[in-house]
This record gives structure tokens, sequence and C-alpha cells, in this order.
């Protein structure tokens, strides 16, 4: 199984990373490392070239950093240096659900349109962080012909069905283990257009709802990769299907998307 996004070198790994990092290795086939700031991409880039073929890098930009047009550039040079490492660009995005000033949302547009277009001049896909502007995300890359992926998608079905249409993915993360609308969401989804991801450590099964750690002696306040065996199972369950064939189409589509070889 693989999670498609899980910001490793966040912080909150910064005391454990490496046992983390080898429970991942006992649990999962691949971790895709998803960064969106600056510093997270650097430690991203070192602590992935240790494991390869097991850790894949995305190189991106939030946008709520509250970023000038200066913070994105340093990241997308960082993209341009290492692309033949980086397997995705992203997150990168719209975000409306914090920023309700319409001057920022601008300019959180025209950071994003660089990230397309650096998405299409490198032919990579591009990893969309699409919180409560699904919609304006959805038109600035619909027809650019990239693979887009949109990450953690808590958007409405209809939206939901046109992105599918348009040949985009869907990535489901661990809301589906607690959340009524993700797991509506996953039922519309087919097998071969969706991701599985925990966005670790953000949205711990276990901290939002009734769930066992599925490895003792991690702190259950964290999301960890191999939780995304709770989502397969909540999704197979809504679907009528086994939850080895949702992970293993999910894995099938990571492999594809990213190009990695695992
Ligand atoms: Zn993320």
């Amino acid at each position: 199984m693989i999670d498609t996004h899980a910001h490793l070198c966040f912080p909150d790994f910064d005391k454990d990373r490496e046992q983390v990092i080898e429970e991942c290795r006992n649990q999962l086939s691949a971790v895709i490392v998803s960064s969106a700031r600056y510093r997270e991409g650097l430690l991203a880039l070192e602590v992935c070239s240790k494991y390869p073929n097991f850790l894949f890098l995305t190189l991106g930009f939030h946008p709520t950093e509250g970023g000038t047009e200066k913070d994105a550039e340093k990241i997308l040079d960082l993209i341009k240096e290492n692309k033949e490492r980086v397997k995705g660009i992203g997150e990168a995005g719209l975000d409306y659900h914090w920023e309700q000033d319409p001057g920022k949302r601008e300019m959180q547009k025209g950071i994003f349109s660089r990230f397309i277009r650096l998405a299409k001049e490198l032919k990579k896909p591009l990893v969309i962080h699409s919180w409560d502007a699904e919609q304006d995300c959805f038109e600035m890359v619909r027809g650019q012909g990239i693979a887009c992926i949109f990450h953690c998608f808590s958007g409405g079905r209809e939206l939901a069905r046109e992105i599918l249409k348009e040949g985009f993915y869907i990535s489901v993360s661990t809301q589906v283990c607690f959340s009524k609308h993700h797991k509506k969401l996953a039922k519309l989804i087919p097998l071969d257009r969706l991701l599985l991801e925990t966005d670790s450590p953000f949205l711990s099964p276990q901290k939002h709802g009734a769930y066992e750690p599925l490895v003792k002696g991690f702190d259950p306040n964290r999301n960890y990769p191999w939780n995304i065996r709770l989502s397969a199972e909540k999704i197979a369950g809504v679907k009528g299907i086994s939850q080895e064939e949702v992970l293993e189409a999910a894995k099938a589509n990571a492999v594809k998307v990213f190009g990695i070889k695992i």
C-alpha cells in the first residue's frame, strides 16, 4: 500500500522521524512525502535521499503561508534544481477557508498559476490543495493537459464528478474514517481514479474517531501513513468490495500517476 501524501518532514516528527519511517517500511510499499514550505522541502530532499525507492518527494508551497511571490519563487527554483528527483509539484493551490481577503485570494491565484505552468513545463503531476476553493482550483487546471490530484478533497459531489470526468485523480484522506461526507465522496470515485493519503501528521483517525492505534508506541494524536489501512476498510465498506482491492487499486494508481519505481 502507498500513502500518497504525508508530511514526514513536519517538525511534529523531528523527535522520532527515523522510527516512524522504519515502521512505514514494515507496513507500506512506498510513501510520497509532501512538502509545502521551503524549509520542509529542503529537509524532505535530504530525508528522501536516504530511502530510495521507498520515500518519494513532491515540493510545493502552501497557499496560506502568507507568502509573497518571492517565497514561492524560492520553491519554484528548488523544484527546477531537483527536477529529476521531484515526482510531483505540490501541494500548491488555493485556500479560501483560512483566507477571506479578496486581494490575498488573488495573490494565491497568481502564485498557483506559476506552479501550474511549471507542472506543465516539467510534465509532472500537480498535487492540489483546494480547501473551500475547489471550484476555482478546478477552473484553473481544467484543459491544461496536466495530471492533477485533488489532495484531501472535501468539495461537493457534483464537482467531484466534474473532476473525474476531466480524468483527474481524487485523493481520499483519513477523514473518510470519521466523516459521512467523505464516505459519500469515496463511494462515487471509481477505483481507477482513487488515491489514499493520510496528510500526516494531521487527520489522525485515532484522535478524531474511536479507533485503536494500529501500531503501539506512537502518539495517537498524530497521523501515520499506515492508517490508510483504516481508510481502505471504510471505503471497501461503502463500495461493497474487499479492503485488499481498495489498497491494490490505489497503489497501482499512485505508481502510475507519480511514475515511481518501487
Ligand atoms: Zn498536505
